[in-house]
């Protein structure tokens, strides 16, 4: 079981640039081509920019086209929680931080195999740690 963050609205935007802060806690959505992740392999791990969560490999990242940083897989089942988006008009499913409740982008069944899922991020919502370096767990 993920040990939860929890923290308030005053202590997230305290902690998080306006850009993490507007995409985590508002879900919001960065312009597509303009996110820091766009077109990188740096062997590592990609966590939550929030909680420090491990929420990707980067060997499962791909160029999907797409202009956000696109995933086949979680780095683990209990990384990512989901949840069913019908805003915009559209009917996606939502994924956050499992551990602190983080918007970090959508899911859509049309990725590449082995998966066939594509887990398009935000470049905003997540941190990239080199291959050998510890991910640090946020605390309260
Ligand atoms: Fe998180």
């Amino acid at each position: 079981m993920i040990d939860r963050l929890v923290l308030s609205d005053a202590e997230w935007r305290r902690r998080l640039s306006p850009e993490a802060y507007r995409v985590l806690r508002q879900r919001g959505t960065e312009p597509p081509f303009s996110g820091c992740f766009i077109g990188t392999h740096e062997p590592g791990r990609y966590v939550c920019a929030g909680c420090g969560n491990p929420l990707f490999r980067s060997g499962e990242k791909f160029e999907s086209g797409t202009g956000w940083p696109s995933f086949t897989q979680p780095f683990s089942p209990q990384a990512l929680a989901y949840e069913e988006d019908r805003s915009h008009g559209m009917r996606r499913v939502e994924v956050r931080c499992a551990r602190c409740d983080g918007h970090l982008g959508h899911v859509f069944p049309d990725g590449p195999p082995p998966t066939g899922q594509r887990f398009c991020m935000n470049s905003a919502a997540l941190r990239h740690v080199p291959e050998g370096e510890e991910s640090v767990l946020a605390g309260p």
